[in-house]
């Protein structure tokens, strides 16, 4: 017999061999219907493999993101099987699974795919799933997987098999397919139903350009087809939402080719926009005692020498700038930290000096390969809203808490209301791969975790996620449509202030190593606009927002009572455009409902002669008539109190 332990403790006796499968049916029949997969002792396992030992077990339904990456990792397989039963012959390379679904890499040899054959394929794919094949592994030495793949004449397989070690081989196979993995997989193709694929496109072997060209095939599955419409749907509206659609439609930024790819320029209501958010931060910033700096875009080399990146990043990023007198060797800045750190050791420091934050909103440059590159979300550069915290161990607490703060005040400000902090700590078995006395990352670990939880955070503590110079925490954030995003990071680093040899005389007199906590609200101005323009769909806040309020004459009589309403509202430091085209009044207000236009003012006979305005808001209508100072007075209160309308 061996013992089983369940997530609350509990232990249960069961024959050795016992599969996660029987045990959740043992429980109930309903419970093993839901079962996916299983974590065994930490790992994910398939439910159908035998138990041996005592172990830990949960049991892993739809709901858990490991088992959703096991059924997309199956239907990899299932889309494999479909492939290769319609053209014989292909071969595979490998078919992981994705945040939302999967894909798998196919040498087609004299095959053709197009996107008009998904559907067939898809079609397919329902047809096997419905022959509810078991997913069965098994473990086989080095020599008889060589044999199969070699008389299969697979070179991708092989190829995979000459890094792996004898004994750690296994084969799973489902109805006719099988494929060289080290799993875990779903109990059997049944639960599969909801199927679409999504994408076909071209990927070099191994993503590189000098190899073959083979084919991706993305796709989504779901264990219903009502989830897979219910995700079409978000599509669909991500589809709408789309910050690089919206970007051009609002005339935020632009990309030139001639400029360079992955470098956004701003537009000026996007220019507007970005001024904006940073005065917001600004103001927050000097409210919470940090100090701006200013530091170049390049550094020298040594700098980079001394902080590790040149040896960790060196070879893969932008190349150096020479100088052409004295051979010195520069980079383009990464990161601003360095820089920082030089500012930081400009002046002898005193633990009364202690914290001392230093902000900047600083623009950085990494190279990014072509096809990684993405809209405002993946770009060679990019302007963090930076900030660098030197403290005393005993202050990380504290400083975490104030940068929450400032986080949360972002998060209300900008309508971010579903959010959870995930805390990075070192791996519980492994300490010796950590940088930094183990004392001070007790204590910078239990701060972190004290500060969220004193600000009532709702949090996720990951084991072993930490990076080797400290721990951390980041707000993951779900925008309106229920999508996942990480913003906002506060890192402890102890690696720099090492590397850099920073100082500080404590009370003793003597010389102490401060603590530096890296922290970026935004992360960076691109992305977080990014993100921000899809979950408000570009209907930004009223205090952010580019143009407040849109004057429209309804013909060209009025201009002049437009232009005395345009002049008081820009006394008023409100921003404000005329629509100054012979257009009908409908279409003007169709045209600034597309632009996203927060207020509306229709200016016609009535309302010259009575000087007032009829006010429309966007997505709330008509709100009659006002004088104009009232309408300066709302605007105001709205501005003011940062409301969010909808
Ligand atoms: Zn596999
Ligand atoms: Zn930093």
């Amino acid at each position: 017999m061996i013992n089983i332990t369940f997530p609350d403790g509990a232990v249960r006796q069961y024959e050795e061999g016992v599969t996660a499968f029987d045990v959740a049916k043992s429980i109930s029949e309903g419970l093993a219907r839901k079962v996916l997969a299983a974590k065994v002792n930490g790992q994910v396992w398939d439910s159908s493999r035998p138990l041996k030992n005592d172990a830990e077990i949960k049991f892993l339904t739809w709901d858990d993101e490991e088992a959703k990456s096991t059924f997309w990792h199956s239907s990899a397989h299932l889309m494999a099987e479909a492939v290769e039963s319609m053209y014989p012959g292909v071969k595979f390379w490998v078919g992981p699974p994705l945040e939302k679904g999967f894909y798998y890499d196919i040498d087609l040899g004299d095959n053709q795919i197009g996107e008009e054959d998904l559907k067939n394929i898809e079609k397919k794919m329902s047809e096997l799933a419905k022959q509810n094949s078991q997913f069965i592994r098994k473990e086989i030495s080095k020599a008889d997987a060589v044999k199969y793949f070699e008389e299969k004449g697979d070179e991708y397989k092989l190829d995979l098999l000459s890094n792996l070690a004898d004994g750690e081989i296994t084969f799973y196979t489902q109805g006719n397919f099988t494929d060289l993995c080290r799993g875990p997989h779903i109990p059997n193709t049944g639960t599969i139903k909801g199927i679409k694929l999504t994408a076909i496109a071209g990927a070099y072997w191994k993503g590189d350009e000098k190899n073959k060209m083979l084919t991706r095939i993305y796709g989504v599955t779901f264990p219903s087809n009502k989830e897979l419409e219910e995700y079409l749907v978000l599509l669909e509206e991500a589809k709408k939402r789309d910050h690089r659609k919206l970007g051009k439609e609002l005339e935020l930024f632009t990309f030139s080719e001639k400029v360079g790819m992955g470098l956004p320029m701003w537009l000026p209501k996007g220019a507007m926009l970005r001024e904006r958010l940073q005065q917001f931060m600004q103001k927050l910033q000097v409210e919470s005692g940090y100090l701006p700096v200013i530091t170049p875009h390049i550094g020298h080399k040594q700098l980079y020498v001394t902080s590790g990146h040149f040896e960790k990043y060196g070879k893969d990023s932008f190349q150096p700038i020479k100088t052409p007198q004295e051979g010195e060797e520069f980079f383009l800045k990464p990161m601003n930290c360095p820089h920082h750190c030089e500012i930081y050791k400009s002046s002898p420091r005193s633990y009364k000096d202690l914290p001392i934050r230093f902000a900047e909103f600083g623009t950085v440059y990494r190279y990014e390969q072509h096809g990684e590159l993405h809209g405002l979300t993946r770009v060679r550069g990019f302007t963090q809203d930076d900030a660098h915290l030197f403290c005393m161990a005993s202050q990380v607490k504290d400083e975490f808490k104030k940068v929450i703060d400032l986080v949360l005040y972002v998060f209300k400000a900008l309508d971010f209301q579903n959010y959870t902090a995930q805390i990075s700590l070192r791996d519980k078995e492994d300490r010796s791969k950590y940088i930094g006395s183990d004392e001070n990352w007790e204590i910078a670990e239990a701060s972190i975790m004290e500060a969220a939880a004193e600000k009532g955070l709702n949090t996720v503590i990951e084991y072993g996620e930490a990076a080797f110079y400290g721990p951390k925490l980041d707000f993951m954030v779900r925008d309106a449509i229920g999508r996942k995003w990480q913003l906002g990071t506060i890192q402890v680093d102890y690696n720099l202030p090492e590397r850099f040899e920073l100082t500080y005389i404590g009370e003793d007199n003597s010389k102490h190593r401060p603590v530096m906590i890296h922290r970026a609200p935004f992360g960076s101005l691109e992305r977080f606009i990014a993100v921000l323009t899809e979950h408000c769909a570009g209907k930004f806040p009223l205090w952010l927002t580019p143009v407040q309020v849109k004057l429209l004459p309804i013909s060209d009589k009025f201009m002049g009572y437009a232009e005395i309403v345009s002049q008081k509202l820009k006394n008023s430091d409100i921003r404000v455009e005329i629509d100054d085209r012979s257009e009908k009044i409908g279409k003007k207000i169709r045209d600034t409902e597309l632009a996203k236009v927060p207020y509306m003012l229709v200016i016609g006979e009535k309302e010259e002669s009575e000087e007032k305005v009829s006010v429309r808001r966007q997505a709330k209508g008509d709100l009659g008539s006002k004088t104009i100072d009232e309408f300066i007075q709302m605007v105001k209160e709205e501005v003011d109190s940062k409301a969010v309308i909808e």
